[in-house]
Order: C-alpha cells, then structure tokens, then sequence
C-alpha cells in the first residue's frame, strides 16, 4: 500500500509502500521517550520504496546489545519521521504519527507490552472531551 507522510512544519515529507498487515504499536521504554507519547506506533516499508524530500538529522540509538539504529527526524520541527539501521539499510520503520493514512492504518500486533504503560487499558474510561474545554478552566484554580 502506498503510503505518504510529513513533517509537522512540511520540510520534510517521503513516499513508501508498506504493508498494512506489519502495522504494530511498540511499548518499549526507548519509544516512549523518543516519541514523547504513552507508546509508538509504526509501519515498515522496504527501504527501497522510500522517497524522501526535504533535509533530515539523525540520531543513533545503541541498544544494550550493540545494535545500533539510526532515528531520523525533522531539523526544524523534532517530527520523527523513521528509523532505518544506519549503514546498508533494507527497510524503514515509519513513524504513524506523521502518515497521512493513519487513521486507516490499525494495528495488527503490539510489542514489548512488559513495559507498557499500565493505565494504558483504563483510557476508555477517562472522561473525554471533543476540544480542549476539559481542562480549561481547572475548577480549583484562582479567578
Ligand atoms: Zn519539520
Ligand atoms: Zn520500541
């Protein structure tokens, strides 16, 4: 499937072909902190199949094993964009988050759920709001 993202500011944006069926959500500590978010959700395309525009910076992961990854994201925005082994790559591990497609794309597995945040299954039941209103304005705070 045809895929195409960008960066929040639009300095960036790529193409990839990706399979719908290898979506996933990763729990991982590392991916809560390079997303900034509760987990991260990805798709992979071949590397091949990525068509990039735009300059990009990268920084490298390495894991306790020694693998090293190459985290890429905007210069401009800190959008990450992806994550590619940083010498002779083969594929992509694409960022959901700036995938236009994204709401079509669910996942079809999630990993590392030993570290995933624990109130993670209770987010159904938060109380909502369709804007921001929710916190605004806080009952407690001064007039
Ligand atoms: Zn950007
Ligand atoms: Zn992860």
């Amino acid at each position: 499937m045809q895929i195409d993202g960008r960066c929040h500011c639009g300095g960036v944006n790529f193409t990839a072909q990706i399979d719908p069926a290898r979506v996933m959500v990763c729990h991982c500590a590392d991916c809560q902190v390079l997303s900034g978010a509760p987990f991260r959700a990805v798709a992979i395309a071949p590397y091949d199949t990525l068509v990039l525009r735009g300059q990009t910076k990268s920084y490298v992961k390495v894991a306790d094993s020694g693998n090293r990854r190459a985290q890429v994201f905007c210069p401009e925005c800190g959008t990450p964009l992806f994550a590619t082994a940083p010498e002779n790559p083969t594929s992509v591990v694409i960022r959901l988050g700036c995938v236009a497609q994204r709401a079509a794309l669910a996942p079809a597995a999630q990993i590392w759920q030993h570290s995933a945040l624990p109130w993670l299954d209770n987010l159904r039941s938060v109380p909502g709001s369709p804007a921001q209103q929710a916190f605004l304005p806080l009952p407690s705070s001064p007039a």
